[in-house]
């Protein structure tokens, strides 16, 4: 097949994997039964649902390897490896960042790189190790040159991080960075405005802050993510049954 047809073959599918997520959005109504995900090869493919009847660490695992395998897009091509997320496997908080960067490709863990360290430091500041939450990313796989992810990859991939919610069972999402709050919270409002507000996403309440890499960039606006950051410590505290 020549590229034009291929390109086109995977722009109707990943449409087609965009209108399947409206629809499971309640975005999109359509009368008539919706069709099953398919992968590349155009077979049918389960929709990735956490097994609930195992136990957290068997479920994440058994949902890891299913994402090792994903085909669903063009970003399958390009990654070395898939980034599922490291982590307690249920816990009451967990950090959702963007996508892979080039080191976390590399090793196939989130935050591994620069900005990585410095969410470890987050962490630190309200008296947590990385052990003690779940860390992962919208994105499965990287984007090449790090470019932000396009709305039909998000649609591939959100049903995983779904899944990823029902196992972890948190209380609370810290989504870090436009790209994340933005995304799961539907919206094209600004971080500077998301963040540090409580929100809502499928009945778990998230919280948006700056993500790691910018604050690299822009360390004058870490007092802000400081601010977030103890949010994020009183809401636990609150929470605690
Ligand atoms: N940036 C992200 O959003 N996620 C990572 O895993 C690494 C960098």
């Amino acid at each position: 097949m020549n590229d034009k047809w291929s390109e086109f073959g995977e722009i109707v599918r990943l449409t087609g994997n965009y209108v399947e997520h409206l629809i499971d959005e309640g975005t999109l109504s359509i009368p008539f039964q919706k069709s099953i995900p398919r992968g590349e090869d155009g077979t049918a493919e389960a929709a990735p649902r956490a097994d609930m009847a195992l136990d957290p660490v068997r479920a994440l695992k058994e949902l890891q390897e299913t994402v090792s395998t994903c085909r669903k897009c063009a970003l399958s091509k390009t990654r070395t490896l898939t980034v599922f997320g490291s982590g307690a496997s249920r816990t009451p908080l967990i950090f959702v960042g963007e996508a892979p960067g080039a080191e976390e490709d590399r090793q196939g863990l989130p935050f591994v790189g620069r900005a990585g360290q410095l969410l470890t430091k987050m962490l630190a500041y309200i008296g947590l190790k990385r052990e003690d939450v779940y860390i992962t990313n919208v994105l499965k796989c990287r984007p090449p040159d790090n470019r932000d992810p396009l709305p039909a990859e998000v649609a591939c991939c959100e049903p995983y991080l779904r899944a990823q919610l029902e196992v972890v069972q948190p209380r609370l999402i810290c989504a870090l960075g436009r790209y994340a709050a933005q995304t799961l919270l539907k919206t094209e409002v600004g971080i500077s405005k998301l963040r540090g507000r409580f929100h809502n996403y499928h009945g778990i309440t998230i919280l948006p802050t700056y993500h790691p890499a910018y604050l690299l960039r822009n360390p004058a606006d870490k007092d802000k993510a400081k601010e977030d950051l103890k949010k994020v410590k009183a809401f636990l505290n609150e929470a605690r049954p």
